[in-house]
């Protein structure tokens, strides 16, 4: 199987050969599909499987097929549970999206919030965060989540360990119902099936 085969535009082949990359993994190869499809998504995969461009190439081809309005409000937010995996996926989406009409910022706590507040005024496409500084910077007026389109949790079950639960939910609450999701996930406990179950709707499940 190739990445032309899974239907991405030119623009993200481009990007993703410029990565190196020949061959989609095989994440890549089942989550692409029915994300492109417009479904919501349950993926088992570990970090190393290629899962970050398994969510990031179908939002930015979706994003990138669809009108954008002149404001730019934020149509997908990536959550996920730490600041490295928040600065990775950034690299990555910035990466993907070079040859794109597609912006990009990411947010976590620790730093300084007023750069990331400038950048979000800017007008930006997708939205990396962490839970605790998105819900800081919505609640100061300072992010909007009603135009969000996809919604992707990353690691969900570390989102779980580390005690995310509650912001996850209040986060939900802050983007329109009718979205399109997608949940990653190592493990699945009893507790991350209950997750999926509040968060996805008729999901295709995937495995790495
Ligand atoms: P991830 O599981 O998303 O953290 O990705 C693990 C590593 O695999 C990263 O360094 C990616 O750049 C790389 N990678 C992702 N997809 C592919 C692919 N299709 N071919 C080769 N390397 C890839």
């Amino acid at each position: 199987m190739s990445f032309q085969s899974l239907g991405l535009s030119e623009a993200l082949l481009k990007a993703i050969s410029k990565k190196g990359y020949t061959t989609p993994s095989p994440i890549q190869q089942k989550a692409i599909p029915p994300v492109l499809e417009g479904k919501d998504v349950l993926a088992s995969a570990q970090t190393g499987t290629g899962k970050t461009a398994g969510f990031t190439l179908p939002v930015l081809h979706i994003l990138s097929e669809n009108p954008k309005t002149k404001f730019r409000p934020i149509r997908a937010l990536i959550l996920t549970p730490t600041r490295e995996l928040a600065a990775q996926i950034y690299e990555n989406v910035k990466e993907y999206s070079e040859f794109l009409d597609i912006r990009s910022t990411v947010i976590f706590g620790g730093v300084n919030q007023n750069p990331q507040a400038a950048t979000i005024r800017q007008g930006i496409d997708v939205l990396v965060a962490t839970p605790g500084r998105l819900l800081d910077l919505e609640k100061q007026g300072l992010v909007s989540l009603k135009r969000v389109e996809i919604f992707v949790l990353d690691e969900a079950d570390r989102m779980l360990d580390m005690g995310f639960l509650r912001d996850i939910e209040r986060v939900m609450k802050l983007m329109p119902a009718k979205r399109q999701n997608l949940m990653f996930s190592a493990t699945f406990s009893k507790d991350i099936k209950k997750l999926a179950h509040g968060i996805l709707q008729h999901p295709v499940q995937v495995e790495a």
